[in-house]
């Protein structure tokens, strides 16, 4: 046995994720960077990372990152709806916003598996509602903020 295995995970360097190999998790995290690049734009895109484990009985972690590498927290064994729990973390605890925002209440939102492996953000206000679909973001804004979105992302696409 050498010392090495007292080394806590998160002493080690997540790598990139192969996301070729994993479509469900590539789909997820671009829904994520949709909703990033309407409403928070300074945090995304942001990266899937991997912690392997070196021990068989335990799964893999996996990091949702900011662009500059920092993460908080991990999922194992991911879906989409714990991608967008994951990202949603790495906001809060790293850059210390409450995102996304409930328009209409004004309040943190919640990522929520649904059926069919879709992946929401529930507000839990009152009886609770669902604000749209990961990826869905920008439908949620005013309608001046969702013109002047469509007017940048043109203007990118040049
Ligand atoms: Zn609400």
């Amino acid at each position: 046995m050498s010392h090495f295995s007292y080394r806590p995970d998160f002493v080690r360097d997540p790598r990139p994720v192969d996301l070729t190999a994993r479509p469900d998790l590539a789909a997820a995290l671009d829904a994520v960077n949709r909703d990033l690049a309407a409403t928070l734009p300074e945090a995304g895109p942001m990266r899937l990372t991997c912690t392997p484990s070196d021990d068989e009985n335990l799964p893999d972690a996996y990091h949702v990152a900011l662009p500059d590498g920092r993460w908080h927290n991990f999922v194992t064994e991911p879906v989409a709806a714990d991608i967008a729990d994951a990202a949603q973390e790495t906001v809060q605890a790293v850059l210390w916003q409450v995102w996304p925002v409930c328009p209409e209440h004004r309040t943190g939102v919640h990522a929520a598996a649904v059926a069919d492996e879709r992946a929401v953000w529930w507000c839990r206000i009152g009886e609770g509602h669902e604000l749209c679909e990961v990826g869905e973001l920008a439908q949620t804004l005013p309608g001046k903020q969702r013109r002047a979105l469509r007017r940048e992302e043109r203007r990118r696409e040049g």
